[in-house]
């Protein structure tokens, strides 16, 4: 190990950020092993683009109601009629998205009904 060769500052070098000339390979080794084993737990793909869409909520949340979720007083039977009122929503949103696609594929959801009516007879 040549130190001559680091260009490292002294910060990086005593907190063991430093280069593979200040530091023995074993060293970054165990780093590089320590920030893998961070990521494996992290989320990836959709599930990491859920969680911050989350964490944004969790933003917008505390402007507009000055509280988190989990500090909100709201009693049990509210939380279930704010779940149960956005499910609703949800549907709507489905059944609106869906007959716009219909709308531009020709998708006859009529034709479908019958032909799984068929199906549920044979
Ligand atoms: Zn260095």
């Amino acid at each position: 190990m040549s130190k001559d060769k680091c260009i490292c500052t002294f910060s990086q070098r005593m907190t063991g950020d430093g280069c593979r000339y200040c530091n023995p390979q074993e060293y970054i080794d165990v780093l590089h092993e320590r920030i893998e084993e961070d990521e494996k737990g992290k989320p990836s793909g959709t599930e990491a683009q859920v969680c911050e869409d989350i964490a944004r909520r969790q933003q917008f949340g505390l402007h507009k109601y000055g509280t988190t979720v989990a500090q909100n007083p709201l009693e049990l039977r509210q939380w279930l009629k704010h779940a149960y009122e956005e499910a609703l929503d949800q549907a709507i949103y489905l059944r609106r998205a869906m007959a716009e696609i219909d709308a531009i594929t020709g998708h006859d959801e009529l034709a479908d009904m019958v032909r799984a009516g068929k199906g549920a007879q044979a």
